[in-house]
């Protein structure tokens, strides 16, 4: 086991997700979406992981199967150890206080019929470990930490901006005391003024906390700012991981570059510049064979078709599946 399994709050070994789907002749089970494709990561406690893809690309699947919300079709979930995917469904709701998920859109998130204090409290309902009394004071006190004053308790969701309402959405994943919390696309759904302070807000709590990220978001920028280590998703599989400064200051597959936009290629070797990406993503339903990036990237090579790419370790913490780096020795 290497160091960094070691001090993994969260590891994830070769995790599956296939989905038969309907043939056009209707028949069940003949064709597969590989939403996920072997995927291995693992997260330190009290960092942030940033997992960045364009939509579709198996990110929140990964998010949902972490917390069992989709089962996963095969691979290990291990979180402080214990396999995750072994865990009954009693020892899975205990396992929820530690796991919590923020989603993307605070306006689906919070049930509209239920005011602030309701929706707070209800996790320590459905966990019931706290006195009544002593529900009234936590719920005050994720008032607090999230920036919202007490006057918001007795109000409903509409009556927030948004930014307000992710606000009350990150009190009460915070309520049940988590280690880790899946940000789903958490500041997706917000205006750009409003995004850096949500944010800050998981900055500070993070520090406050010692909390333990999933960032997912299609967007670099983010996720640059905020993760220690960064996955680059394509298609259900991993392609880059490194440390915040190796993946931004020396991104080396050219679907890194590309989302990164016009980074000089192959550390300063300039083949050409590539600022954008042509073509949508293909179909999950039977994927590119080879390197499945290869029906879009422009540095495509005869072996790119058919050979998929080994992960490369360019540093111990520092990976990447792709021919050029390969060849490059
Ligand atoms: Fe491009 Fe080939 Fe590398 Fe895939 S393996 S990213 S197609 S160069």
């Amino acid at each position: 086991m290497s160091l960094t399994e070691n001090s993994a709050l969260l590891r994830v070994r070769d995790l599956k997700k296939y989905y038969p789907v309907r043939t056009r002749l209707g028949r069940r089970g003949r064709e597969t979406v590989k939403a996920l494709d072997g995927v291995s990561l693992d997260i330190r406690r009290g960092e942030t992981f940033g997992l960045v893809g364009e939509s579709g690309c198996g990110k929140t699947t990964l998010g949902y199967c972490l917390l069992r919300l989709i089962e996963p079709s095969s691979g290990e979930i291990y979180f402080e150890g214990r396999k995750v995917l072994e865990l009954d469904s009693r020892s899975m709701r205990q396992l929820r206080r530690q796991i919590q998920i923020v989603f993307q859109d605070p306006y689906s998130s919070l049930n509209p019929r239920m005011t602030v204090k309701d929706i707070l409290e209800e996790p320590f309902i459905i966990h019931g470990f706290v006195s009544r009394r002593q529900q009234v004071e936590e719920v005050k006190g994720l008032l607090k930490v999230v920036g919202l004053d007490l006057s918001s308790l007795d109000k409903y969701p509409h009556q927030f901006s948004g930014g307000q309402r992710q606000r009350i959405a990150v009190a009460r994943a915070l309520a049940l005391k988590p280690q880790l919390i899946v940000a789903d696309e958490p500041v997706s759904a917000l205006d750009v003024s409003v995004q850096a302070q949500i944010v800050s807000l998981f900055e500070e709590l993070q520090a406050q906390y010692n909390l333990t990220y999933l960032f997912i978001s299609h967007g670099i920028p983010v996720v640059e700012y905020i993760s220690h280590t960064i996955g680059v998703m394509y298609l259900g599989k991993l392609v880059e991981v490194g440390s915040r400064s190796e993946i931004g200051e020396n991104p080396l597959h050219p679907y890194t570059q590309i989302l990164l936009a016009s980074v000089p290629v192959l550390n300063g070797a300039v083949a050409k510049e590539i600022t954008h990406l042509e073509g949508e993503v293909p179909s999950p339903i039977n994927p590119p064979p080879g390197c499945r990036f290869h029906t879009r990237c422009p540095f495509v090579m005869e072996r790119c078709k058919s050979e998929a790419p080994r992960e490369i370790h360019v540093t111990p913490t520092h990976w990447v599946s792709c021919h050029l780096i390969d060849e490059r020795g």
